[in-house]
């Protein structure tokens, strides 16, 4: 098990659009992973430019022509891309073929070992933590704020493509993607106290005080909390959202009014005689 800060992530363009990729999955045949920033879209502020959210102002013909710049961008089309309603919940919902291109209900976790399915949440400070288990050729997409983490909303995912995919967790490999970091995500006392009754374990190694105010560091709880599922290896961009607003959205650094940038991972469908579908 070996955790590696911001190491072997490349930040490219894809078709007009910067991106951010695990540049060793980038040799994994089928395997589609982008992180996107904020930059590539139409948006105006302040969801300027590449806002994939319908549901925070923003104009929903603009929102439309972005999730058809990224599809385009990655060679997919909207009738594989699942997506749910993200709630700071535990649900992790699995997908299949026939259900990609719908939204889901509410879930902070999907994971499929379908091929052609393209797993997509979307981002402003909370952790999106991408998971992918290569024997079994299976992926998994997290969504975890302060209430998920409490929740270990990670380790649920990998116990679920653990039981429902039949993957080895050792096999698994976690990104934690960029979000916001110990340096910005300062807690008020009632956060506080529900971390250190949730987590006491690691609560210590969670919050750092700094005279009168207090950090969490929800990047070391999901390492921690993914190690203890079992997770082979865990990785960390350490890219801090508050920090780089430049690069993306950030619902604490741009009080509140901001877009959500995008995430996605799956599998294309292969043809035996080794042409791609999609
Ligand atoms: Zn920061």
């Amino acid at each position: 098990m070996t955790e590696d800060v911001n190491s072997g992530f490349r930040y490219t363009q894809l078709d007009g659009l910067p991106i951010y990729q695990f540049e060793p999955w980038t040799n994994q045949p089928h395997l589609v992973h982008v992180i996107l920033t904020r930059h590539g879209g139409v948006s105006r502020p302040p969801y300027a430019t590449l806002n994939l959210s319908r549901a925070v102002g923003d104009e929903p013909s603009a929102v439309e022509c972005n999730h058809a710049r990224v599809y385009s961008a990655l060679g997919i089309q909207s009738t594989q891309v699942a997506q749910c309603h993200l709630v700071h919940g535990r649900t992790i919902r699995r997908v299949t073929a026939q259900e990609a291109g719908q939204w889901l209900g509410q879930a902070d976790g999907l994971i499929t070992a379908q091929p052609g399915v393209m797993l997509s949440m979307r981002f402003a400070d909370c952790i999106p933590i991408l998971l992918h288990s290569p024997q079994r050729r299976a992926v998994g997409l997290v969504h975890a704020g302060w209430r998920g983490t409490l929740q270990n909303v990670a380790g649920a995912a990998v116990r679920a493509m653990v039981e429902e995919l039949g993957c080895d967790a050792n096999d698994i490999t976690a990104l934690i993607g960029p979000s916001i970091g110990p340096c910005c995500y300062e807690v008020g006392p009632e956060t506080v106290r529900k971390v250190t009754m949730a987590l006491p374990e690691i609560a210590a190694l969670l919050l750092r005080d700094s005279g009168r105010r207090t950090y969490l560091d929800l990047w070391q709880a999901n390492y921690q909390q993914l190690l203890s599922a079992g997770v082979g290896h865990v990785l960390n961009m350490a890219l801090c959202t508050a920090c780089h607003r430049d690069l993306f959205f950030s619902h604490r650094g741009d009080n509140g009014r901001t877009g959500r940038f995008g995430v996605i991972i799956g599998y294309r469908t292969h043809n035996d005689d080794g042409t791609t579908d999609i």
